[in-house]
């Protein structure tokens, strides 16, 4: 039996709603609902620093705004929340000692300076930065050693030597990595807080998620997430990494080119109808570009297949006309 399909987007909470967002959740909505499937919200906001409670309130509304509504969240039964990272930790510590117990990760110990002058050595050797995997040889006696001196750690996942990952990305097609340029990730801070690649893992794995289509910055993670995948015995999402928005000059979206942020539509009176219809623009095909659609409409047009690699220009002049 197919597994219902379950898609996600999970912004992390550290400013204003980007449109890069909305784009993403759109198309992850439009996927799950064109398949009859589910549409999570995650809030990825273990990075208690940047994180705010603001930010993600803005977050909240404009995916209402925008009619992209959630399907589920912890409270369900009430108007359902989002989920939150941040009230998971103890998921992820979980996660992270079975992965220390199976020997697929280690306690790193090595401080600020011991790293830096690894960076500093790896350079002169015109070596690319990695993780030299020194703790990963430290015996469980040197660890309690060490954990006794109150001496603080990261853990780190451990990766093979050599070999070749292939990443199977919907778009592109295979992408190989040779495990000798990944790095061992760390997967939990010495706050013991996660880092992204561990709490993204565990729970697109525990919230069902079937596909995971998010930006394309993320390709060179994709291996260190299927190595966490193998190291756990869960069989992996289907992987979609979509092109970012650019400016016209097709250089990387910037909010001096055009206003990045959601709200600035919002507060400037364009409908969420024209919004959806010009972040839509860029999920069909070239033949359907001139017309106005409906969201009903774009999901049952929807299909991978018409996101161009090419990178979707964020021309607002378009929208003008579409309001
Ligand atoms: N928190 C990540 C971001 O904001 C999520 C990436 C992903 O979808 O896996 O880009």
């Amino acid at each position: 039996m197919t597994k219902p399909v379950r898609t996600r987007v999970a912004p992390s909470p550290t400013g204003d709603p980007h449109v890069g967002t909305a784009y993403i959740a759109l198309i992850n909505y439009c996927f799950a609902k064109k398949h009859g499937g589910q549409f999570l919200l995650r809030i990825e906001d273990t990075d208690q620093v940047r994180s705010t409670r603001e930010s993600e309130e803005k977050i909240l509304d404009s995916l209402r705004w925008l009619g992209l509504s959630w399907d589920e969240g912890p409270d369900v039964g009430g108007p359902h929340g989002p989920y939150r990272q941040s009230e998971r930790s103890a998921i992820y510590t979980e996660h992270c000692n079975r992965l220390l117990n199976d020997g697929h990760a280690f306690k790193c110990y090595c401080t600020p300076d011991e790293l830096a002058s690894m960076r500093a050595q790896q350079m002169a050797a015109k070596q690319p930065p990695k993780y030299d995997g020194r703790c990963a040889k430290l015996t469980q006696a040197e660890c309690a050693e060490r954990d006794a001196k109150g001496m603080s750690h990261v853990v780190r996942m451990m990766v093979p030597n050599e070999g070749v990952c292939v990443v199977q990305d919907t778009l592109r097609g295979p992408i190989e990595f040779e495990y000798s340029v990944v790095d061992m990730q760390v997967l939990m801070k010495s706050d013991g807080l996660p880092t992204y690649h561990l709490a993204n893992v565990v729970d697109d794995h525990l919230m069902g998620i079937t596909h995971v289509m998010r930006g394309e910055e993320w390709i060179s993670s994709a291996p260190k997430h299927l190595l966490l995948y193998q190291y756990f015995g869960w069989e992996p999402p289907v992987l979609t990494h979509l092109p970012l928005l650019r400016n016209a000059d097709r250089s990387k979206l910037s909010k001096r080119k055009n206003p990045t942020s959601i709200l600035y539509y919002q507060r400037a009176g364009y409908l969420p109808a024209a919004m959806q219809n010009f972040l839509g623009l860029f999920i069909k095909s070239a033949s359907e570009e001139d017309e106005k659609t409906s969201l009903q409409e774009l999901i049952d047009g929807f299909d991978v297949a018409n996101i161009s690699l090419g990178g979707p220009v964020f021309d607002t002049s378009k929208l003008d006309w579409l309001n």
